[in-house]
C-alpha cells in the first residue's frame, strides 16, 4: 500500500496552510514514480507536538502490520515538530523495511540523510518554541502598560475594548457587593452564602445558580478590590487532548489596575476570615477532647460542649455550658480551655491512682448532679409550652409559626430531662494500673469513658460527680 500522511494544526489552518495542498503535492510524486494508487491518512487540526493523533495511530498500526510500503509526507515537519516523535516514527517505519518520502527532499537512511533529518527536527521546535516566546513577550508588553490582554467576562464587568480594560456593570456590581456583605455580616461559610443566594433569586453572569466554589472565587478574586493579577496561570499541554491550568510564580504576576468595586479595607477583612474559617474547618474537625461526653456545668448542670475560636490563626478549644450557648439561658459558666481542663482531670485521676485513694469512696461522698435548676428549666419550658398551645387554641398564634417553636421546646425539654433522670452508676471502673501506665491519648479517652462518673468544671476547678 501507497499512502500519503497529511497534517495541519489550528493555528496552521487560520495561516492558510492546506490539507489538499500537501495530498497533490504528494500524489504529483507518486505519479512521478508512476503510482497513482494511494491512500490518505488526515489529521485535519491536530499538533504536531505530541504522537497521539487519529489518523496517525491508525497510520502506525498499519505500518505495525506491515501492509504499507511507502508513506510520502510534504516535510518531515508533517510527522512532527517534536524531534524525539520525528525519531520514534522514523524508527518505526523503517523496521518495517517501509520507505519514507517527502516532497521537499527525501532523506534516505545515510548518516548525512539521518543527520540533517534531526537536524531540521531541531530547527523547527527551536522556531515553535520562539514563536510561543514572541506571543508571550507581546502580552506581557500590553499587560505591563495597565491593560488587560483578554475579556474574560468577570461578574461585575463589562469591558471597553478601546481601553482594553474591565468598566463596572453597576447591576452586577451590586451582586458582588451584596456577596462580600453577606460573608462579612452573617457567621457562614461559601455553601451556606451560595444556598441563601439561591433562595433570594441571585444568579450569576451566566444566569446559573451560585455554588459554593463560585462564591469562594468571587470574595479571593482581588481583580474587585482593583488590582486584576495577570499571567498568573497558564495552560500546560499535559497530551494531544488535555490541558491543565498550572500557576507560575507570583514574581511573573503582572497587576492591573481595574476599577474596583469593593473597598480594599473591606476585601481584606473577608480575607482574613476566609483564612480563619480554613483554619478553623481544617482543624475543628481533627481535635480531640478528652472529657468530651462526660462533663457537665458546674453552675447549672447541663452538658458542656467542645467549642472552638480563632483569634489571629491561633486556634483555641474549649469547653462551653450548652445552657448558655446553645438554648441562650443565664448561666455564670465561662468559656474554659479544653487543654487545661483535659490536663486537670488527668492529674486528678493520677493523684487517686497514687496516693491510693479510695475512689469508691469519692463515690459515696458525691451527691451526683444537681438537678434542682435543671428541674426548674423544665417547668419554666413547661409553662411555655402550655401557653404556646393554648394562644394557637384561641386564634391567637398562626400554627405555622407556633409549629416550629414548640418543636424546638420539646426537644429542650427531652434534653433536660435526660439529665435528670440519669441513673447513677452503681459500679465504677477505677484500675490504678491501668491509669498510671496510660501515655496515648486513646488509652486515656477509654479510661474516662469506662470510669462512670462525671466531671463538674467551673473557672475554678473540677469536681468529679457520679
Ligand atoms: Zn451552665
Amino acid at each position: 500500500m501507497n499512502v500519503i500522511y497529511a497534517r495541519v494544526s489550528t493555528d496552521e489552518q487560520k495561516k492558510g496552510y492546506s490539507i489538499d495542498g500537501q495530498i497533490s503535492q504528494c500524489q504529483k510524486r507518486y505519479a512521478g514514480m508512476g503510482i497513482t494508487d494511494t491512500t490518505e491518512y488526515i489529521d485535519d487540526g491536530y499538533s504536531g507536538e505530541y504522537i497521539e493523533r487519529p489518523a496517525l495511530d491508525r497510520l502506525r498500526a498499519d505500518i505495525k502490520a506491515k501492509k504499507i510500503s511507502r508513506i510520502m509526507f510534504y516535510d518531515p515537519d508533517r510527522m512532527s515538530r517534536n524531534l524525539t516523535v520525528q525519531l520514534i516514527l522514523a524508527d518505526e517505519i523503517e523496521k518495517t523495511g517501509a520507505e519514507m518520502l517527502f516532497v521537499t527532499g527525501d532523506y534516505d537512511a545515510s548518516p548525512e540523510g539521518k543527520l540533517f533529518f534531526s537536524m531540521k527536527g531541531a530547527i523547527s521546535a527551536y522556531e515553535k518554541a520562539k514563536i510561543r516566546q514572541r506571543t508571550m513577550d507581546g502580552k506581557r508588553g500590553k499587560a505591563t502598560k495597565g491593560k488587560l490582554t483578554f475579556n474574560d467576562r468577570p461578574l461585575g464587568y463589562d469591558y471597553d475594548y478601546e481601553k482594553c480594560n474591565y468598566i463596572i456593570n453597576p447591576l452586577e456590581a451590586e451582586t458582588i457587593k451584596l456577596i462580600y456583605r453577606m460573608y462579612l455580616d452573617d457567621i457562614v461559610g461559601t455553601v451556606a452564602l451560595s444556598i441563601k443566594l439561591t433562595a433570594m433569586g441571585v444568579k450569576t453572569k451566566s444566569g446559573k445558580n451560585f455554588s459554593g466554589g463560585t462564591v469562594y472565587r468571587i470574595l479571593k478574586n482581588e481583580m474587585y478590590a482593583g488590582t486584576k493579577q495577570a499571567f498568573k496561570t497558564y495552560d500546560k499541554k499535559i497530551s494531544q487532548y488535555k490541558r491543565k491550568k498550572e500557576k507560575r510564580d507570583p514574581s511573573e504576576w503582572i497587576p492591573i489596575e481595574v476599577p474596583a468595586i469593593i473597598p480594599r479595607a473591606e476585601w481584606d477583612a473577608v480575607q482574613d476570615k476566609l483564612a480563619q474559617n480554613k483554619i478553623l474547618a481544617s482543624r475543628k474537625a481533627k481535635h480531640d477532647y478528652l472529657i468530651r461526653g462526660m462533663v457537665v456545668c458546674g453552675h447549672c448542670g447541663y452538658a458542656m460542649i467542645g467549642t472552638t475560636s480563632v483569634k489571629e490563626s491561633n486556634v483555641y478549644h474549649y469547653y462551653t455550658c450548652s445552657s448558655k450557648s446553645v438554648y441562650k439561658r443565664p448561666c455564670e459558666a465561662r468559656l474554659l480551655r479544653s487543654d487545661s481542663y483535659d490536663n486537670k482531670v488527668w492529674d486528678t485521676l493520677i493523684k487517686y491512682a497514687k496516693d491510693d485513694i479510695d475512689f469508691s469512696q469519692a463515690q459515696q461522698n458525691s451527691n451526683g448532679i444537681d438537678t434542682n435548676k435543671i428541674s426548674k428549666h423544665i417547668s419554666e419550658l413547661k409553662n411555655r409550652q402550655a401557653a404556646i398551645t393554648k394562644w394557637v387554641a384561641d386564634g391567637t398564634l398562626d400554627i405555622n409559626i407556633a409549629g416550629p417553636q414548640l418543636q424546638a421546646i420539646k426537644k429542650e425539654i427531652d434534653a433536660a430531662q435526660s439529665i435528670v433522670k440519669q441513673e447513677r452508676p452503681k459500679k465504677i471502673a477505677f484500675d490504678r494500673a491501668e491509669i498510671l501506665s496510660a501515655n496515648t491519648f486513646n488509652e486515656k479517652r477509654k479510661i474516662i469513658l469506662n470510669l462512670g462518673c462525671k466531671f463538674a468544671l467551673t473557672k475554678d476547678g473540677i469536681e468529679l460527680v457520679f
